[in-house]
């Protein structure tokens, strides 16, 4: 039988709209977890998570910092596109959110590094959809680790600016980069890449 967190997931409107469930991609033993908001146009079609614009941002800062899909895992939010690329809407966020926290479950990442609004605020409200909206924005939380629980995990939580708020405002590039060096000081603090 299905596992109920994907079901739950397939029985949205966005779910039976989209061409592929972008799942995830990376290393499902990394120690590291991104989480980005939700597949876009082309990640829709090639069923992967940034691939497009915004992946080549990231793959960037990965490389910046010496990082690369061997070291990581990343997912989204959601795993379907919304039409349009519009927000998650909380019932999605409700509905496939057990799907991604099934899969921190199995990787067991000691950092997530939330990318945006969205993955930050879920991570904030201690995945309490409903407690989204009392949290503070990306913009005052970037670049400072939260002490974070999940089950029985203990995660760190690296806020970071989502990879396309850089291609509209390049002045978060600089920001963006100061981050990533908190990252990379958290990795090698706790030896996360061997
Ligand atoms: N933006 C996201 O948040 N996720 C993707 O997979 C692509 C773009």
């Amino acid at each position: 039988m299905e596992p109920e967190h994907i079901t739950k997931t397939k029985e949205t409107e966005i779910c039976k709209q989209c061409k592929n469930i972008v799942i995830g991609k990376g290393n499902p033993k990394a120690n590291i977890l991104f989480v980005g908001e939700a597949p876009g146009r082309n990640e829709d079609e090639q069923g992967e998570p940034f691939v497009g614009a915004a992946g080549k941002n990231l793959d960037k800062l990965l490389e910046k910092v010496g990082l690369t899909f061997e070291d990581i895992y990343i997912a989204n939010i959601l795993k379907c596109r919304p039409p349009e690329n519009r927000d998650p809407l909380p019932e999605e966020i409700q509905a496939h959110t057990p799907w991604l926290l099934k899969q921190i479950e199995e990787i067991q990442p000691h950092v997530i590094c939330s990318l945006g609004n969205y993955a930050t605020k879920f991570f904030l409200s201690k995945c309490n959809v409903d407690e989204m909206k009392n949290q503070p924005g990306i913009t005052s939380v970037h670049g400072k680790i939260q002490n974070i629980e999940i089950g029985e995990l203990k995660i760190k939580l690296i806020p970071l600016f989502h990879p396309a708020a850089i291609i509209y405002n390049r002045s978060i590039e600089a920001e963006w980069e100061k981050d990533m060096e908190i990252v990379k000081n958290e990795i090698s603090r706790s030896n996360l890449c061997p």
